[in-house]
């Protein structure tokens, strides 16, 4: 993310400090922001699936993919959300989303409200 330096060269100037872990950009851990916003369909041009999987110990995850986001902090809040609706855990790793438990019919419901197509496999 590009930062304006208003102060450049007077006392008030700081180096531009991450979103994130509030450090200075150079010591910074943290994965590097995604480029420009990139163009993404809108939600009735996405073609979302989702599945509930077994996993190992008998747990179950419902899993979503094809989401797309023009950045990661959309990304971010829209993995909030879902796992606000649920009121269960939950991840993401590229265009896959996984909620913990069976949360088909709820994630169904939600993301058809937010005007995705929505197959269910
Ligand atoms: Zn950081």
């Amino acid at each position: 993310m590009m930062m304006m330096r208003l102060f450049q060269g007077t006392p008030w100037d700081r180096l531009p400090t991450c979103d994130h872990c509030g450090k200075e950009t150079d010591q910074c851990r943290c994965d590097p922001p995604s480029p420009a916003t990139t163009t993404v369909p809108p939600p009735e041009n996405q073609k979302l699936q989702i599945r509930v999987e077994k996993r190992r110990k008998g747990k179950t995850v419902t899993v979503i993919k094809g989401l797309q986001f023009g950045d990661l902090e959309s990304k971010k809040t829209f993995l909030a959300s879902l796992k606000d609706h649920c009121g269960a855990g939950g991840r993401s790793e590229n265009d896959v989303f996984e909620i913990q438990g069976d949360q088909s019919q709820k994630l169904l419901n939600l993301l058809a409200a937010k005007g995705y197509r929505v197959s269910h496999c």
